[in-house]
């Protein structure tokens, strides 16, 4: 074991402060990874803060993770010394079941583990990337093309991927009509990817405050949410409607934009229950899906999709003491788009 300096959270409501975290002796098929850039995820605010669960403190989160190879164990065939590498959500899964099997371990039929507050095969609790360094079964390190600087490699490994996935597996495209719903962390990189993949892209925000930076990522319209004209004029228009936010939408209104065969897919969610009423899902024979994140073969196809296309996401890089201002930003929906921890500043710290 080694402890690394990390920023960590010692309660649900305290300030993350500097810490440390053990990492464990590099095994066979294990990568050390020296971690240079860390992306700030919602979903870190809501585990720290115990929205999802009691949650075992202290506890470092983060789960978009870009760095370089430090060391391989001996069995080691993909990562060197010197790579270029990431890690996303996933820092392991049983490889057994059929999900595992068929390349979709974020599926796992014994559950995934968690790159934080996660149970790892020792019974330890996982720790995330607000940190120096991370050991990681090479199986769950993906490698990162030089074409993308590694401040905007972290978020693809959460935000990417979990926006990739849908429009892959919905077949967005060329002459695919794609809704993005809300523009923040996700929606941002759901409507570059899916005008990078040739479809005709909308956005559709609560306002028209972010319209410009909507139509510099791709999209070909923006329309408001807010304004009722936008349910009538696109009724029945959309192949697909990807929906990132959070909070709770008006499903019906939603589900109604869609045209023959149309789905919509949730990757984010409000933890309630949502109603849905299911004569709207007749009309149109329209189908209502959720997504989670994407398998390792897939983060690695989104990776290189976006190398090949020039894609990035826009970041505010900070250094790791500001790291609780950030959330705080993240909370009141004030970044654009992400923000991406300097780790070296941590290491100075
Ligand atoms: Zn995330
Ligand atoms: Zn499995």
């Amino acid at each position: 074991m080694s402890s690394v300096r990390a920023y960590t959270a010692t309660s649900a409501t305290a300030p993350l402060t500097p810490g440390t975290v053990e990492r464990r002796e590099v095994g066979p098929r294990d990568v050390l990874i020296d971690i240079a850039y860390a992306g700030i995820c919602h979903s870190d605010i809501h585990t720290v803060r115990g929205d999802w669960g009691e949650v075992p403190y202290p506890l470092t989160v983060g789960h978009e993770i870009a760095g370089v190879v430090a060391r391989v164990g001996s069995e080691v065939t993909h990562h060197r010394v010197g790579d270029r590498v990431g890690v996303g959500c996933m820092v392991d899964s049983c490889r057994e079941c059929a999900n595992c099997l068929a390349g979709v371990e974020q599926y796992c039929l014994r559950g995934f583990t968690d790159t934080y507050n996660g149970v790892d095969r020792d019974g330890s609790v996982t720790q995330g990337g607000y940190s120096e360094s991370i050991v990681v079964d090479e199986h769950f390190v993906l490698s990162i093309p030089d074409a993308i600087p590694f401040e905007k490699a972290a978020p693809l490994l959460c935000a990417g991927i979990t926006t990739y996935s849908p429009l892959r597996t919905w077949n967005a495209g060329p002459g695919t009509r794609v809704a993005v719903v809300g523009l923040g962390g996700l929606g941002h990189m759901a409507v570059k990817l899916a005008h990078a993949m040739g479809a005709e892209v909308t956005v559709l925000s609560q306002s028209l405050k972010k319209r410009e930076d909507g139509l510099r990522f791709g999209a070909d319209h923006y329309r408001a949410t807010g304004d009722p004209a936008t349910f009538e004029e696109l009724a029945n228009t959309f192949d697909l409607i990807v929906n990132t936010v959070s909070a709770p939408i008006d499903l019906d209104a939603h589900l109604n934009l869609l045209a023959l065969d149309g789905t919509i897919v949730s990757v984010g969610a409000p933890p309630e229950p949502v109603p849905v009423t299911l004569f709207t899902l007749f009309e149109n024979r329209r189908s209502f899906a959720g997504s989670k994140i994407g398998g390792i073969a897939q983060t690695q196809e989104m990776l290189d999709f976006c190398a090949e296309h020039g894609i990035a996401p826009e970041v505010e890089v900070i250094s790791a003491d500001r790291v609780n201002e950030a959330w705080e930003r993240v909370l009141a929906s004030d970044v654009r788009y992400r923000f991406v921890i300097d780790i070296s500043t941590l290491r100075r710290g």
